[in-house]
This record gives structure tokens, C-alpha cells and sequence, in this order.
């Protein structure tokens, strides 16, 4: 589904974000902030779940835009970002030609995601006084519930982005912290199909450590989190081998044109000949 477009790329939205964004509202309303305010009404419960859940997705967005932003300096183009179940991606049409672009295309996300994260965390610690802290200190749930309903949504919001930077930067294709790696390999070896194949190789094995943790959450523990972990897990191994043979395909096919394919040897028969001579002298 089309949403807008911003600076000229098309943002759109997979259908399962709804689900995603369901799960999130429904987490926030039901569990994290009634246990953090019991004193809410729950007007303002949802309210604030609500709001924490766009915020959320704003701040994907966020991350992507930074991806492509810089992707076009570069001279690559983007025609669009796509919101999906496990985040954002942003459609960034060719490779980078240098290590030092594909570094800054990949960094540039996570360091939005800190950027996000430091200007809530910032507005929150403004907005908690000297008294409130002492509080917080001394009784953390007491004090928690003093907190207002938007610095409450700030301290999540951050720390969401907190996460989203850290898990972000594992050194496993294709999360950008992958991309970083590559761009590392690639700058001291010279080689981009190396890198890509060793970023790729520790993407597919974080995948997999991801599937691993969540089939023992939910086989040890007996908890539904892990499900959670193993689509993760399996998405990540997934899309590391998927994107390692699209670029072994991409670089065997560059430079190589319709001419070099073709057959271009070509035998004449005269347009009398019979067609079971012909099969028989091939
Ligand atoms: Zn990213």
C-alpha cells in the first residue's frame, strides 16, 4: 500500500505491519505501561500505547530515510522504502562502488536510530527533576509512575532505538552492521566478492544462534516469545543467502551484453531441402 512520498521517495507499507503494529499497541496497552502506571486512566493507557506504536514506525522510517538519503548522494537511486514485518527496507537500486560509499550507506541508519535515542533520552532527563530522580533512585516503582504520560513514551521510544542500533550492528549480512563489515573487508582486501561472502557466511550463523535461542525459549522455557526469535532467526539466514547469490549473479553478469550470449553462427540450408535430410545429417 502507497502511504506518501518524501523527498521523493515512495513509502509504502506491507500488510504485515498492521499485524506488527497491533502487537506492539497491544503490549504497550496491556502490559508495559499499565505496569509502569497503574494510575492511568485507560483512556490514556491506549492513548499513549498508540502513539509509542507511530512513533515507532516514524523512527523506522527514520532509519531508512538516513540509508537512502545518503545512498543518493552517491549517485544510487532509491524509488522507495517499503515497511514491512521485520522493519524497513529501503529499495537502494545498484551496489556501492566504493567501500567508503557502502560504509556510509550502512551507518548512516544505526546512527539515526542513536540519534533518536539520545534526543528522547535528552527530553527525558529534562524533564525528570532533581526530586523525581531522588524518587526513581530510592523506589523505582513508585517513581516510574510519577513520570508523565510523553516522557514515559520517550523513555520507551529510546530505548527501542537503542536496541534497534545495537542489534542492527552485528556484523552479519544483511543488517547493516554486515554491511559495515563488508565495507571493512572489501577497503583491506580489495576484494568485494570475498567480503560479501564472508558478511554473508556470519549473517547466515547469527540467523541461525537467533532460530537456535528461540527454539530452546520455546521448547526449555515453554514461551511463545521464541517463535518470535525463530522467524527472525530464519528470515536473517534467509536473506543473507539470498542477497550473497544476487550479487554473485550481479557480478558475473557485469559487463556482459546480449552479444556475448548470443549464438551468432548461423548454417544455411537451401529452402528446398527436405526437413528429414536435414535431421538426418544432424
Ligand atoms: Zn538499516
Amino acid at each position: 500500500m502507497k502511504l506518501f512520498t518524501l523527498f521523493g521517495i515512495e513509502i509504502r507499507l506491507d500488510f504485515s505491519v498492521i499485524f506488527i503494529f497491533g502487537l506492539i499497541v497491544y503490549s504497550l496497552g496491556t502490559g508495559i505501561f499499565p505496569s509502569w502506571h497503574p494510575g492511568w486512566p485507560v483512556a490514556t493507557v491506549w492513548t499513549m500505547a498508540l502513539t509509542a506504536g507511530l512513533l515507532f514506525f516514524a523512527s523506522l522510517l527514520a532509519h531508512e530515510m538516513s540509508h537512502s538519503l545518503v545512498a543518493r548522494r552517491f549517485g544510487i537511486r532509491v524509488p522507495r522504502i517499503t515497511l514491512f514485518l521485520f522493519g524497513g527496507m529501503a529499495e537502494i537500486e545498484t551496489e556501492a562502488e566504493t567501500p567508503g560509499a557502502e560504509f556510509a550507506i550502512a551507518i548512516a541508519g544505526p546512527l539515526m536510530s542513536l540519534a533518536i535515542a539520545a534526543a528522547c533520552m535528552f527530553y527525558a532527563s529534562s524533564a525528570i527533576d532533581d526530586s523525581l530522580l531522588q524518587v526513581i533512585m530510592e523506589d523505582p516503582e513508585t517513581g516510574m509512575a510519577e513520570i508523565g504520560p510523553f516522557v514515559t513514551v520517550c523513555l520507551w521510544l529510546g530505548s527501542v532505538n537503542l536496541m534497534l542500533a545495537i542489534f542492527n550492528m552485528v556484523p552479519g549480512f544483511p543488517l547493516d552492521g554486515g554491511r559495515v563489515a563488508r565495507a571493512a573487508i572489501w577497503r583491506i582486501t580489495g576484494d568485494r566478492l570475498k567480503a560479501t561472502e564472508m558478511a554473508a557466511n556470519a549473517g547466515r550463523m547469527f540467523g541461525w544462534l537467533i532460530m537456535g535461542l528461540g527454539f530452546w525459549e520455546l521448547l526449555a522455557l515453554k514461551s511463545m516469545g521464541g517463535l518470535w526469535l525463530v522467524l527472525i532467526g530464519w528470515f536473517l539466514s534467509n536473506a543473507a543467502s539470498t542477497s550473497y547469490r544476487m550479487l554473485i549473479l550481479r557480478d558475473l553478469l557485469e559487463g556482459v551484453s546480449a552479444r556475448d550470449m548470443m549464438r551468432s553462427h548461423f548454417g544455411s540450408i537451401t529452402a528446398q531441402m527436405r526437413v528429414a535430410l536435414l535431421a538426418q545429417r544432424r
